[in-house]
């Protein structure tokens, strides 16, 4: 079983956003252990600056997940413009070209991920595999990697998905949902090497973060 501890940004972005310094604690709890990984939340106001947070994470020895803050409260600039997902979507190619052994990533989960679009469509509620299977009625039934459930701490309350509630799907940049995204639909990726290559990173990068592969 892995840990993913959450993180976003930096000391001071992690005092704005979530009242103190979370990494300064977790790090000296799970400094070097190969079951634990922070799941980075990149907001709009780190583009440009996440490789600090990165070098925090690579002197601790542990590994780095990234996804994207959606703005589900609708925070004064927290919300995504094109501009900056396009620069960011460059910079975490060069960090992962950077700290290979740190980050779990791949190139193609990066353009997923930022302009929320997989081989011409778009991504949201009639595309997301990860929702609770008791509450997806969607028809047709849309293809599912798991047999996803989000359980409340109460342990019988089921949730649509593991985000809140509330989420517009259109504006969703869950990390995990993009990534399934892409896996369930292995099809639609074996018209070229590349599109080939593009999934296969990412279920390796699956495969990875949740140690099912040695790395
Ligand atoms: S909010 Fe995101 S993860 Fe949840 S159902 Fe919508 S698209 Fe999927």
């Amino acid at each position: 079983m892995m840990v993913g501890i959450s993180l976003w940004g930096g000391g001071e972005d992690e005092k704005v956003l979530r009242g103190k310094d979370t990494f300064a604690v977790s790090s000296k709890n799970y400094e070097g252990d190969p079951y634990t990984y922070y799941l980075y939340t990149i907001t709009p106001k780190q583009v440009g600056k996440i490789e600090p947070v990165i070098k925090r994470i690579v002197d601790v020895g542990l590994k780095v997940h990234l996804q994207l803050l959606s703005n589900d409260e609708g925070v004064d600039g927290f919300s995504w413009r094109p501009e900056e997902l396009r620069d960011l979507r460059f910079e975490m190619d060069e960090m992962l070209d950077s700290y290979p052994q740190t980050i779990i990533s791949s190139k193609y989960y990066h353009e997923v991920l930022t302009t929320g679009v997989m081989k011409g469509r778009r991504f949201g509620w009639n595309e997301c595999p990860s929702v609770t299977e008791s509450m997806d009625n969607r028809q047709p039934p849309v293809r599912r990697l798991i047999h996803f459930y989000r359980w409340a701490a109460d342990l019988k309350t089921v949730h649509r998905c593991c985000t809140s509630a509330t989420r517009d799907c259109s504006t969703c940049k869950d990390g995990a949902a993009h990534m399934s995204w892409v896996m369930v639909n292995k099809r639609e990726h074996m018209n070229t090497t590349q599109d080939l290559q593009n999934w296969i990173e990412v279920y390796e990068m699956f495969a990875k973060l949740y140690r099912l592969i040695p790395w």
